[in-house]
């Protein structure tokens, strides 16, 4: 009887070894970047109540409204898998008590979010996000910080020619003024509105601001909003802009950006890239200073970014360049010739592994031409060669891959020999 394939979800990639390597360098780099400036790795669950998203995301949210993935488990409770991480982190924070034991903390993190969104290039149910939370202030020294941190990150990925859009809601009576501001503006084109955007004219009217409709786009930009910003929000954004320019970051002032959120509050930014299509954002963050209050915390200020791993991979160029990086971690490749031979070398590689040099062998009794074309293929630095005769004599050939120099080493000193390599790592080689 024939078996049906199963093939993966819609929206979803596998990523394959040769790609993975890469993703593997990207999150290193992260990694490396976010603690130079501070930041904490944190990891929260892929689960969580779906309440988390609709109390901080706001009910009327796209996040909520269509793309959740929720369900009820077992235990008839409404779960679901995270949308994005800004919310659990908070939730993490408030949970574990970090405002009485910390207070202020920056936190990092990498992993992959859940939207059900009509799969195009760039944009997929399960993506990854890497992001930075600064939890605990409400210094604009902390919103100059994350966006610096970005720009470096993207630069040490190999991202350039990206924008910086800024833009600051200011406080909350900022918040509405500019609401009503943009109520009133569009009251004239409603009917010409789509009708996402009609519904949101009532329960949200920030995101008309952010809505892609052709129809709504033209109507948008045809608007003035003017200054809404009381004299300590505007002083603040200054600040802002002054710090970033020291920093020597190029950005752009866009009054039309906000976030589709409903919980960013302040100054909020966005940055694109012109090497990706239709879907140009690569991240995108901001100010939340009410987001913990509204999830029963403290009333602390607070701000991050999140960017997307497919669309930064998207727009490295030189791609090859962090792949080589990431796919030296094999070091040595023994080859075998001989059925006594290949338990001799089998044994080899578990002394190897156990003190930490990557190896690897043939299983399938190849040809030494075979062999030797698979340590080429996997980038060995060494090749270790063991037959009938170094067996008898207690030794094995030792081939260094890059001026093809070999020498005969005893078996038991072999180890010592990569001791050098061993410490070598990818990241600091
Ligand atoms: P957001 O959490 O919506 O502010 O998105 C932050 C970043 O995550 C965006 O700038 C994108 O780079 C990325 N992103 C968001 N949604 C998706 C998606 N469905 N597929 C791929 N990347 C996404």
């Amino acid at each position: 009887m024939a078996v049906n394939k199963v093939n993966r979800l819609k929206g979803t990639q596998d990523i394959m070894p040769d790609e993975a390597c890469l993703w593997q360098e990207i999150e290193d780099i992260a990694r490396d970047t976010a603690l130079t400036y501070g930041y904490r790795l944190i990891r929260t669950p892929i689960i969580e109540e779906t309440a988390l998203f609709a109390r901080s995301s706001g009910e009327e949210s796209d996040i909520v409204k269509k793309q959740i993935y929720s369900f009820p488990d077992q235990g008839g409770r409404d779960i679901c898998l995270r949308p994005e991480a800004t919310a659990s982190v908070c939730r993490a924070y408030i949970e574990n008590h970090i405002d009485k034991a910390e207070g202020f903390v920056k936190l990092f993190y990498s992993g992959p979010m859940f939207r059900s969104e009509r799969p195009q290039a760039g944009r997929y149910r399960q993506f990854h996000q890497i992001g930075v939370e600064a939890i605990g202030s409400y210094s604009v020294y902390l919103d100059a910080e994350v966006i610096m941190l970005l720009d470096d990150m993207l630069k040490r990925f190999g991202v350039f020619g990206h924008v910086f859009h800024i833009n600051s809601l200011g406080c909350a009576k900022d918040k509405s003024a500019i609401k009503a501001r943009i109520r009133q503006a569009l009251k004239p084109s409603l009917n010409s509105l789509c009708p996402d955007c009609r519904r949101r004219y009532d329960t949200n009217i920030l995101r008309v601001l952010d809505c892609k409709a052709p129809a709504c786009r033209d109507i948008i930009a045809d608007i003035k909003l003017g200054n809404t910003l009381c004299r300590e929000c505007e002083q603040g954004f200054s600040t802002l802009q002054r710090l970033l320019q020291n920093a020597c970051i190029e950005y752009a002032v866009d009054d039309r950006l906000v976030r589709g959120l409903d919980y960013y509050t302040g100054i909020v930014f966005e940055v694109t890239s012109s090497a990706l299509g239709a879907q140009d954002a690569l991240a995108a963050g901001g100010r939340y200073d009410n987001l913990l209050s509204d999830l029963a915390g403290p009333r602390i200020g607070a701000t991050g970014f999140a960017l997307g791993l497919e669309r930064i991979i998207q727009a490295i160029k030189d791609k090859d360049a962090l792949k080589t990086r990431g796919s030296e971690a094999l070091k040595v490749f023994v080859i075998s010739l001989g059925g006594a031979a290949r338990e001799k070398c089998f044994y080899i590689l578990s002394v190897l592994r156990k003190k930490g040099i990557a190896c690897d062998m043939d299983y399938e009794s190849r040809s030494f031409k075979a062999q030797m074309r698979h340590a080429n293929k996997v980038n060995a630095g060494f090749v270790v060669i063991v037959g009938d005769e170094e067996l008898a004599g207690g030794e094995c050939i030792l081939k260094d891959m890059k001026d093809s120099s070999q020498r005969r080493i005893p078996f038991d000193g072999l180890a010592g020999e990569f001791n050098s390599v061993k410490m070598r790592t990818k990241r600091n080689a």
